[in-house]
C-alpha cells in the first residue's frame, strides 16, 4: 500500500515538474514575443517620429514663405497660384497630423490633455471658423448651447475642438444648399442609453456630466447602409469618392477614437442620398470645482482673445543650426516687425543673447544641438525670472515628450512646424501677453 503510494506521489511529481518545465519554457517564449513586439512599436514610434519632423521642416518653409508671399503685391493670376500652394500645403499638414494621431491613438501612446476651459467660447470659435466658408456656399448656420450647460468645464479642449470642426467641416463640405444646425446640451445619462450602442455605458457622477453635440444638415446625406463604414480609416462615401470631397477619409475615424477616450460615443443619421445627415456625438467632461482643479496646467486664452499686438522692433534672437530654416524663420519675424538677430549655435547663442532680447526662438530638432542644454543656460546667465527673455521651441516633433522636455528646461512655449504669419502672430501675442500679466 505504502510503496503504492509512494509510486503515485512520485508520478505526480514527476508531471508536476514536467509541467513546471513546460510552463517555464513557455514564459520565456512569451517574454521573448513581448520583447520582440515592443521593439517593433518602438521601432515604429521612432520612424513616425523622425518621420513627422522630417517632413513638418520643409512643410514649414512652404506655409511660411507662401504665407508671406500672400501678403506681397501679386497679379490675380499670381495670387491664385500661391492660394492653391497654401491650401495645398495646408492639407498636407493636417494629413501629417492625422496619420500621426492614428497611429498614436491606435498604439494607445496618445494621451488627452486635460485642463479648464470655455466650453461655450469652444463652440463659438468653432461656429466662427466655420462661417466664411459656409458663406460662401449661402449656407445658414445656427448655433444652440442649452441653459443648462456649463460654461466652464474640464477635458481635451484642442481635441474636442477637433471632433467639433471635423463634423461641422464635414456637414458644410458636404451641404451644396440649406442650412447646417448644431446644437449642444448637458445631457442625463439615463437619456443618453441608447439599445444601438450596447458598448457605451453612461454613468452619472457628481464631478462629470455628459456633453451631447448634434450637427444637422440638410447636404447630400448617405445611404444607411454605408454610416458604419465611414468610421473607419480612408472610407469615404461611394457616392462622393468620384467628386473629390478634398478629404481623405481619416476625420471621423479619427473623431471616433478621440470620443472614445472621452468616454463617448459619435454616430451618424441619414435617412438616405440627397436627404441630409445628422452627426451626433457624446463625450464625458469635468466639473470645475468638484474635481482638484490646483493640479491643472494653466490654461492660455483662446486666440479670439487676444489683444492684436505690436511687435514693432521686438528684439529676437533665433537660433538654428540648419541655415535655410533659420533664414525662413526669420523672414517671418522680420515681416512682423521684429528686429531679428539669427544665429546657429548654442555657444554663439550665449554669448549674443542679452537682457534686451525680448524673445529667443531656438529650432529643437532631433539631431542637432541640445536645446534643453542652452535654455537651462540661459537660466543660469539671466537668474531672476522675468529679466531674461522667453525662450520658445520651435520644433517638428509633436510627441509629449519633446513637449515636456521643453517645459521641464524652464522654455515658455513651444511652437509646432509649419508655421504661418497668423500662427507666428498669435503664438507671440500669447506668450507676451502671459507675460505681461505676470
Ligand atoms: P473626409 O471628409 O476627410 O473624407 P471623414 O472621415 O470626415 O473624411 O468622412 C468620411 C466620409 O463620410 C466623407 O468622405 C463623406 O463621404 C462621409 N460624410 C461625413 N459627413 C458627412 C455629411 N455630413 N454628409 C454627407 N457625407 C458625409
Amino acid at each position: 500500500m505504502q510503496v503504492a503510494v509512494a509510486l503515485s506521489h512520485a508520478a505526480i511529481l514527476e508531471e508536476s515538474m514536467r509541467a513546471r518545465d513546460l510552463l517555464m519554457e513557455q514564459n520565456v517564449a512569451l517574454d521573448l514575443a513581448r520583447r520582440e513586439a515592443e521593439t517593433a512599436v518602438r521601432a515604429r514610434n521612432d520612424f513616425l517620429g523622425v518621420m513627422n519632423h522630417e517632413m513638418r521642416t520643409p512643410m514649414h518653409a512652404v506655409i511660411a514663405l507662401s504665407s508671406l508671399l500672400q501678403e506681397s503685391e501679386l497679379t490675380p493670376e499670381q495670387r491664385l497660384m500661391v492660394e492653391t500652394i497654401l491650401k495645398s500645403s495646408n492639407l498636407l499638414a493636417t494629413l501629417i497630423n492625422d496619420v500621426l494621431d492614428l497611429s498614436r491613438l491606435e498604439d494607445g501612446s496618445l494621451q488627452l490633455d486635460v485642463g479648464t476651459f470655455n466650453l461655450h467660447a469652444l463652440f463659438r470659435e468653432v461656429l466662427n471658423l466655420i462661417k466664411p466658408i459656409a458663406a460662401v456656399k449661402k449656407l445658414f448656420v445656427t448655433l444652440s448651447l442649452s441653459s443648462d450647460l456649463p460654461e466652464v468645464a474640464i477635458g481635451d479642449e484642442k481635441r474636442l475642438m477637433q471632433i467639433l470642426l471635423n463634423v461641422v467641416g464635414n456637414a458644410v463640405k458636404f451641404s451644396k444648399e440649406g442650412s447646417v444646425s448644431v446644437a449642444a446640451v448637458a445631457a442625463k445619462s439615463e437619456s443618453l442609453i441608447d439599445p444601438r450602442a450596447p458598448e457605451f455605458f453612461p454613468v452619472q457622477s457628481e464631478n462629470h456630466f455628459y456633453l451631447r453635440v448634434q450637427v444637422k444638415d440638410t447636404g447630400s446625406g448617405i445611404n444607411p447602409q454605408d454610416i458604419p463604414k465611414l468610421f473607419c480609416k480612408f472610407a469615404q462615401n461611394q457616392e462622393l469618392a468620384t467628386k473629390n470631397s478634398g478629404g481623405t477619409g481619416l476625420g471621423l475615424a479619427i473623431c471616433k477614437r478621440f470620443v472614445n477616450l472621452m468616454e463617448g460615443h459619435i454616430w451618424i443619421e441619414s435617412e438616405g442620398v440627397g436627404k441630409g445627415s445628422t452627426a451626433i456625438f457624446i463625450v464625458k467632461l469635468g466639473i470645475p470645482g468638484r474635481l482638484n482643479e490646483s493640479k491643472l496646467p494653466f490654461i492660455p486664452g483662446l486666440p479670439a482673445n487676444h489683444m492684436q499686438m505690436t511687435f514693432q522692433g521686438l528684439k529676437v534672437l533665433v537660433m538654428d543650426d540648419n541655415g535655410f530654416s533659420r533664414m525662413v524663420t526669420k523672414t517671418l519675424l522680420v515681416h512682423l516687425g521684429c528686429d531679428v538677430t539669427t544665429i546657429g549655435s548654442g555657444d554663439e547663442c550665449l554669448r549674443v543673447l542679452t537682457r534686451e532680447h525680448k524673445v529667443v526662438i531656438m529650432d529643437v530638432s532631433i539631431t542637432g544641438m541640445n536645446c534643453y542644454d542652452v535654455a537651462v543656460s540661459v537660466h543660469e546667465k539671466f537668474g531672476k525670472r522675468y529679466e531674461r527673455p522667453l525662450i520658445v521651441a520651435l520644433t517638428g516633433n509633436t510627441d509629449q515628450v519633446t513637449k515636456e522636455n521643453c517645459m521641464r528646461v524652464g522654455m515658455d512655449g513651444v511652437i509646432l512646424k509649419p508655421v504661418s504669419i497668423d500662427k507666428m502672430t498669435s503664438v507671440l501675442s500669447e506668450l507676451l501677453e502671459h507675460r505681461a500679466v505676470l
